[in-house]
């Protein structure tokens, strides 16, 4: 069967997913598109052989021809969306954050449970990456005995004018957040943000920050986030075991050396050094739901943690200090692996 999907929300990723979805990676096609910006939504119809552009994200939601949603636009509007979407018992596929707080997560984790289905995957795109999963499968192996510490870093190349210090948290190192949970199988316990010296290529953002997060078994893990590095984008995690350390490659493919140095390419944005993620992120999000199975990937469930942990970091932004992070008890709909 095909997948007829609509795309809420067509800059820059929902265009990447776009690509993706339809006639690239699987039984996919893009029927339906709807952004705040209608001559975008347009234009995007218009370069696709069976897509139309609908006036809002609601209509495209209730049209009969969308089996399925992808919501690409902007954080604080995925709510309304994803809750229009559970609604009408269509799978949605919504790009990180889930939403903006932790108690419009919670929403959507109460509609989806008063559904009694999972419908909605989040897009914690890192599950994905080859890279990150060699990284698990290393751990998990016990290559490095027990996991002690874990450094981080992610660094992107530039931010835009409208970005804010708080979204270096919510918007950015919320994927550390998901990926630490994922990667060593543990909640976050506790979180503590520092503000080092300022870059001056940051203008009067509070540009980096240093995240310290404590995990519920003692291991204590450090996260730079700088979002103004000029040289490229780059994503880095080393893991300090008992037997061993275990970290991401470099990701360039070639190292050239020449001239007394050795230099290898750094990805220019997170569409060059992420582009083999998302492929296998939306074929399986695309596949299970062709097939009328619940989503395999992050959930509900992870987004709405992902967000509390991501609240609880602005606290200490905010007002300084280690902020102590209490979990409500996990909805049964979410207990084991989802699946049909
Ligand atoms: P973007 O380029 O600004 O695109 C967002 C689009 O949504 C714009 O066309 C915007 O129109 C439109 N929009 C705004 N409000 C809307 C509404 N109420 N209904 C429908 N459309 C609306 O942003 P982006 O970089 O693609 O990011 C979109 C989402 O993806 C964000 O949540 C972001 O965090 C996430 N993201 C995830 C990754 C990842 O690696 N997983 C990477 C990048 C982005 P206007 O321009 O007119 O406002």
């Amino acid at each position: 069967m095909t997948l007829d999907v609509g795309v809420i929300g067509v800059g820059m990723i929902g265009q990447e997913h776009i690509r993706r979805l339809d006639g690239g990676t699987g039984g996919s096609r893009v029927v339906a598109v709807a952004d705040a910006d209608t001559d975008r939504a347009a234009a995007v119809a218009g370069g696709l052989p069976t897509a139309k552009a609908l006036p809002s994200g609601e209509d495209l939601i209730a049209w009969d021809a969308v089996d399925a949603v992808v919501v690409t636009s902007w954080g604080p509007t995925h709510e309304p969306y994803v809750l229009a979407a559970v609604a009408a018992g269509k799978p949605v596929f919504c790009e990180k954050p889930l939403a903006i707080t932790q108690e419009a997560c919670g929403r959507i984790v109460d509609a989806e449970v008063a559904a009694g289905r999972r419908l909605v995957q989040v897009g914690f795109n890192r599950r994905y990456d080859p890279a990150h999963r060699a990284l698990k499968q290393a751990l998990d192996g016990g290559a490095i005995g027990a996991p002690l510490l874990v450094h981080c870093a992610h660094r992107n190349a530039s931010s835009p004018p409208h970005y804010t210090r708080d979204m270096s948290i919510a918007d950015t190192a919320i994927h550390e957040i998901d990926e630490l949970r994922w990667l060593l199988g543990q909640e976050i316990a506790a979180v503590q943000v520092l503000t080092p010296r300022r870059s001056s290529r940051g203008g009067k953002l509070q540009d980096p920050l240093l995240v310290l997060f404590e995990m519920a078994d003692g291991v204590l893990v450090d996260v730079e986030v700088s979002v103004n590095i000029h040289y490229g984008y780059e994503i880095r995690c080393e893991i300090s075991g008992e037997t061993g350390t275990v970290e991401l490659a470099d990701p360039a493919p070639v190292t050239i050396r020449r001239d007394g140095a050795a230099a290898g390419l750094v990805p220019a944005d997170w569409r060059e050094r992420f582009a083999l993620s998302y492929d296998i992120e939306l074929r399986e999000w695309a596949d299970t739901a062709a097939a009328g199975r619940q989503p395999l990937g992050p959930g509900a469930w992870d987004g709405f943690i992902a967000q509390v942990v991501s609240d609880a970091a602005l606290q200490s932004l905010h007002a300084g200090g280690r902020v102590a992070i209490a979990l409500p008890d996990r909805p049964d709909l979410y207990a084991g692996p989802a699946g049909p």
